[in-house]
């Protein structure tokens, strides 16, 4: 899960809010592009993977599912590997607040974007539908406490529980979010996303609806333009979870993942302990 959403993520990363011409003629899964106006290398994953991580090794070591104990995580995530890829104003808030209980003590949770949806996708481990909303909510209040901000991560959390706990075919995706959080997750998506939570999940969830294979949810993730890392990201979490969805992603992009001390080999690493979490929770 983890290596594919930092693959989305980092590709997406690409063409993010870029010119639709440039979405049509380079998404095309050749390779990573550079953004035309961001400094992010290509291949390297942003905020999205970065918080990801982190509530990933909340859950792989049993954290205490509490704000204090994911602020820390949070706060680690960036402190030990800086990168760009942030809101500009949660980068300088991160780079100002020297740990969990400042970090608790300023943030603003109030916005409807998909800070929160983001980053929950590791959240569908857990067994249980209610045990799954419940912690994908308190993760989401403590940055967005919103209708929007908590509903889009608890959706975001539910799709990947829906392939990894066996709730059937990815058609029956956006049913089975309609009857646990409210959204409009059975409509078809259209067109540019933007920064909120649910339309960013909305668009995901319809991907991976619609597309067989994780290479043509990738491309259909970024051709709807917009926060498309965001969008592949959840979407492609989910998907690699999927039984009925074809795991072909080009090798170009698994080679071109970015080799850090967080990068590749360290996904790889806390996958494998996310996963045995999970199987552990069956
Ligand atoms: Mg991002």
């Amino acid at each position: 899960m983890l290596i594919e959403l930092a693959i989305g993520d980092a590709y997406g990363a690409g063409f993010e809010y870029a010119a639709d011409r440039i979405v049509k003629e380079r998404n095309d899964l050749s390779g990573y592009i550079k953004h035309p106006r961001h400094d992010i290398t290509p291949g390297c994953y942003t905020d999205d993977t970065q918080m990801s991580i982190a509530i990933a090794e909340a859950i792989a070591d049993n954290d205490p599912w509490t704000p204090q104990a994911l602020a820390e995580r949070f706060v680690r995530a960036f402190k030990r590997d800086p990168r760009e890829g942030y809101a500009s104003r949660f980068y300088d808030f991160l780079q100002e607040i020297r740990d969990a209980d400042e970090f608790l003590a300023r943030i603003h949770a109030d916005s409807e974007k998909s800070g929160a949806a983001m980053r929950a996708s590791p959240i569908g481990v857990f067994a249980s539908i209610d045990e799954v909303k419940d912690r994908a909510a308190v993760q989401a209040r403590i940055t967005h406490d919103t209708p929007g901000g908590v509903n889009s991560a608890m959706a975001a959390a539910l799709m990947t529980h829906f392939f990894l706990h066996g709730h059937g075919a990815k058609a029956g995706l956006g049913r089975f979010l309609e009857s646990h959080v409210p959204g409009p997750w059975t409509q078809p998506w259209k067109g540019k996303v933007g920064a909120e939570g649910m339309g960013a999940v909305h668009a995901a969830v319809h991907a991976v609806m619609s597309h067989d294979s994780m290479s043509a949810i990738l491309r259909a993730c970024i051709a709807y333009t917009g926060d498309v890392d965001t969008v592949a990201t959840v979407a492609l979490a989910a998907a690699s979870c999927a039984p009925d969805v074809a795991q072909d992603l080009p090798g170009v992009l698994l080679d071109g993942l970015e080799r850090g001390p967080f990068g590749h080999a360290y996904l790889m690493e806390l996958d494998g302990r996310l996963m045995s979490r999970c199987r552990s929770l069956i």
